[in-house]
């Protein structure tokens, strides 16, 4: 029996083809539309939803794939079409996941459903942890959520800011403080549900890049949601809440430091958002470098030009592969004993960056406009060293994990 393959199945094959036929043909030739005009593109979102793509049975089924290559493959080819309206059509997906991590069975049947609508009237769900004054910092948040016993309600209060959909969302995820005592174990998940009031949308971001993405506040004031809403349910919170207590009491656990581990096994999924768009503007330089000719020949005859196109080259596949161990290692439960997942993230994040940046200068003056996508490309690849934990927050994970300091 061979012990290791980096052979893709026939299935998974299939996939990525049709994965990558739905992003050559329907979201590339948009993004430069959506990206002008800074605005959830429905349409495209309703394309993808008719032919599966925006719909919970394909992310569930890329999601147990049980190589883990599902979800980074999906993403790198749809993020290769162009990020701003992969986000759009991903971003639910993120909230989603956060039902799925702590939700119950009925609460993840009652909602993620509803996330996604139907394909006639699709709509999107928004994940909203970021705060003001709460960015990397998590377990300075200070959205409350405090338990109306005599109705069994939660009331929330509070500000989160960066929320992708925020505001145009249906069903919005909002993690909030339930013991402020006990920092980022002091927080609990909530559903708050279409049209429940005094939730309301706060400004919207006008961004540098993936400006097909609505970015906004959320501002929560007095809004009430029934105790159903609460994932995974009060029995398990008090449970929890107590432990942290017990351990706080002792003095044994850190509490006030940042919740820098609890994406650990998400992050390879944006690692993957990020090797697609690398790979995009690598793919644009090279034809480039091939057909445009100075001193009579094409620009790639130059090994100064040649030699960055290896780098590029090489610097996607290495992230890539990065990317693929991590996740392998997440759906196999391998612990994440050097933090692989926050590996893969950084490297694959930074690599964007630098090979978009790389495709510009390659491209010369036609690199620098918008005739050409990879000045788009490149706007849009300084958002993977930001969300989901900043590259120093990446490094800091690393780094604390091989020391064999707590991370949170
Ligand atoms: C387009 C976009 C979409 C987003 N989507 C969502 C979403 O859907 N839901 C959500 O909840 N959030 C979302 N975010 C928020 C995102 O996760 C945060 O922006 C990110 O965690 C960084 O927080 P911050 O912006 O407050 O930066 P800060 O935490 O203020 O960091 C500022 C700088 O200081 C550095 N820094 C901070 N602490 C340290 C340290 N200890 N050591 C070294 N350097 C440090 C950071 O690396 C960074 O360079 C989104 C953000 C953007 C821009």
């Amino acid at each position: 029996m061979a012990g290791f393959t980096m052979e893709l199945s026939e299935e998974q094959k299939e996939v990525r083809d049709w994965l990558h036929g739905f992003a050559a043909g329907v979201i590339r030739p948009a993004a430069a539309e959506w990206d002008e005009r800074e605005e959830t593109p429905w349409p495209v979102i309703q394309e993808a939803a008719k032919v599966g793509i925006y719909s919970l049975d394909f992310y569930a089924q890329q999601y147990f794939d049980p190589t883990g290559l599902g979800i980074p493959m999906a993403m790198e080819e749809l993020f290769w079409g162009d990020a701003g309206i992969a986000l759009s059509i991903v971003g639910t997906g993120l909230a989603a996941v956060g039902v799925l991590a702590n939700g119950t069975e009925e609460q993840i049947g009652t909602w993620v459903p509803q996330m996604y609508g139907d394909v006639n009237d699709v709509k999107v769900a928004a994940f909203c942890s970021s705060e003001p004054d709460a960015g990397s910092d998590v377990a300075s948040m200070r959205t409350r959520a405090v338990y109306d016993e005599a109705r069994d309600e939660w009331v929330l209060d509070g500000t989160k800011t960066w929320a992708t959909n925020g505001g145009i969302a249906d069903v919005h995820v909002v993690v909030a403080v339930v013991d402020p005592e006990l920092g980022s174990k002091g927080h609990a998940s909530f559903i708050v549900p279409p049209g429940t009031p005094g939730l309301s949308q706060g400004q919207k971001f006008r961004k540098h890049g993936i400006r097909a993405s609505h970015t906004a506040e959320v501002v929560l004031d007095g809004v009430r949601v029934p105790g159903s809403c609460l994932l995974g349910g009060k029995e398990k919170l008090d449970e929890r809440l107590a432990r942290a207590r017990e351990k706080a009491e002792k003095g044994g656990e850190r509490l006030k430091n940042a919740a820098m581990a609890t994406f650990e096994a998400s992050r390879p999924a944006v690692g993957a958002m990020a090797v697609g768009t690398a790979r995009a503007a690598y793919e644009v330089a090279l034809d480039y470098a091939r057909t445009r000719e100075q001193f009579g020949r094409p620009i790639i005859d130059n090994q100064g030009v040649a030699f960055q196109l290896a780098d590029m080259r090489t610097a996607v596949d290495a992230a890539r592969l990065l990317v693929w161990r991590a996740s392998w290692m997440a759906v196999n439960g391998r612990p994440f004993t050097a933090a692989e997942g926050s590996m893969s993230k950084l490297f694959a994040s930074e690599t964007a960056k630098k090979v978009t940046a790389q495709a510009i200068q390659i491209l010369g003056g036609n690199g620098y406009t918008r005739e050409y996508p990879v000045e788009r490309m490149h706007r849009d690849a300084a958002i993977y060293t930001i969300f989901e934990g900043t590259s120093e927050i990446q490094r800091l994970v690393i780094a604390r994990t091989l020391a064999g300091m707590p991370i949170r």
